[in-house]
Parts: C-alpha cells; sequence; structure tokens
C-alpha cells in the first residue's frame, strides 16, 4: 500500500500520517522531517537545504531527491511532503514508484493559517501540540517526555504566508494531475483529526485493500 498525502501547509498531513502509521503497517515518511534530522545531524545536504527552509520556499530538487531515494525503500509507506512539484513526481516514476491512493486533504486557508501559528512542537521527542487546540499540561512543556517546547522557524507569520504562495504555484499542480490518473482523494480536514481519520479509513479504496491491520479495521 503506497499512500501520497498532500493538503497545503497546516492541513494536517503528518498528524493523519502518524495515526494511520500507528495502525496499519505504513512508514510514515516526511520529507520535511527527514530534512529537519539531516539538518540536526549536521549532514551537508541537510545544511544547503536549510536557508531554503527557512525562507519557505521549496528546497531544490537535486538536493531533496538525493535525500528521498534512500528513505523511500519500504513497500508500504505515506509519503508527506514529497513529491512536492512535477519534475519530484517523474523521479517517482522512473523509479518505479508506483503511488496506489492521493489523500488531498482539504482546509481553508483561515484554518490553515490558526493552526500553523498555534502548532508547537517537542524538542526532544517531536510531539506536535496546538496552543489553543491542543495545549500541554504544562506551558511549554511536553506531556509525553518533559521536553521543551519549541515554534518551528517556517511557522512564524512571515514564513506562513510564502510557504503557502509556494505550495499554491507549485504543488497544487499535482492535485490535478492524480485525478486524471484516478487516483485522487479529496478529504475535508476543516474539522478535528480524528474525524478526518475517520473519513479516510472509511474510504471504499481501504476497506476493500486486504492488509495486515494492527488494529484489526
Ligand atoms: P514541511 O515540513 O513538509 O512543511 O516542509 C518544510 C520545508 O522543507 C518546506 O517548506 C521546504 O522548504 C522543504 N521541503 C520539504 N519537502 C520538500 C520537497 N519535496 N521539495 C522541496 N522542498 C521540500
Amino acid at each position: 500500500m503506497k499512500i501520497l498525502i498532500m493538503g497545503p501547509p497546516g492541513a494536517g498531513k503528518g498528524t493523519i500520517a502518524e495515526m494511520l502509521q500507528e495502525n496499519f503497517d505504513v512508514v510514515h515518511l516526511s520529507s520535511g522531517d527527514i530534512l529537519r534530522d539531516a539538518i540536526k545531524e549536521n549532514n551537508p545536504l541537510g545544511m544547503k537545504a536549510k536557508a531554503f527552509m527557512e525562507k519557505g520556499v521549496l528546497v531544490p530538487d537535486e538536493i531533496i531527491i538525493e535525500i528521498m531515494k534512500e528513505k523511500i525503500n519500504a513497500d508500504a509507506f505515506v509519503l508527506d511532503g514529497f513529491p512536492r512539484n512535477l519534475v519530484q513526481v517523474k523521479k517517482l516514476e522512473d523509479a518505479d514508484i508506483k503511488i496506489d491512493i492521493v489523500l488531498n486533504l482539504q482546509v481553508s486557508e483561515e484554518t490553515v493559517i490558526s493552526r500553523i501559528s498555534g502548532r508547537r512542537i517537542c524538542a526532544q521527542c517531536g510531539k506536535i501540540y496546538h496552543l489553543k487546540n491542543m495545549p500541554p499540561k504544562k506551558e511549554d512543556i511536553c506531556d509525553v517526555c518533559n521536553g521543551k517546547l519549541y515554534q518551528r522557524e517556517d511557522d512564524k507569520p512571515q514564513t506562513i504566508k510564502e510557504r503557502l504562495n509556494t505550495y499554491r504555484e507549485q504543488t497544487e499542480e499535482l492535485v490535478k494531475y492524480y485525478d486524471e490518473k484516478n487516483i485522487l482523494e479529496n478529504i475535508d480536514a476543516g474539522g478535528n483529526k480524528e474525524t478526518t481519520y475517520d473519513k479516510i479509513t472509511g474510504l471504499e479504496w481501504l476497506k476493500k485493500r486486504k492488509y495486515k491491520s494492527k488494529a484489526g479495521l
């Protein structure tokens, strides 16, 4: 099962992909997380990507492709954040990696801005919080591991707009591309994560698939 999850920044791709990984035998592959890990590890490709990420624009294709080609080796995955333009789509196809279904998470711009600006992340374990919708019990401290919460540099207001523009200008055309291939499912993701997740697990495509499910769904 090869799933691609799409949607603008703040649509909840990472959260939903984590829920799918928890309940089904799929690996969550987030290009953004992979890049952030590469930066933490002082990986030279990560260091080249850093300035682009901070500006909210796409990292050059040759860098992201080099990083992702090592990572996309599982039989069953949820790809999140890659591909982000048609050059990257072509790379996947050239490598004979065939996406079965594309989940397109749809949310209003207002929701996206509110979600991103309130997002906080644990520096230690990566758990995602939201100041209003999912606040930690203790201010700025992770409920799970007591790590300190931080705001992603590119979640700050000046960069959010740039990321949304980048999405509209370069990534949104993939929605049309996959729709024409008849593998696109539009999902209303404006509600809470459980509602969105239920819509996905209720899809006929997913119900018909016979694969090992940890949750017995
Ligand atoms: P994300 O966590 O998916 O919002 O990604 C954070 C940032 O990483 C983006 O704003 C881009 O700068 C960079 N990035 C992630 N995935 C890609 C990709 N497939 N192509 C180019 N840049 C990417």
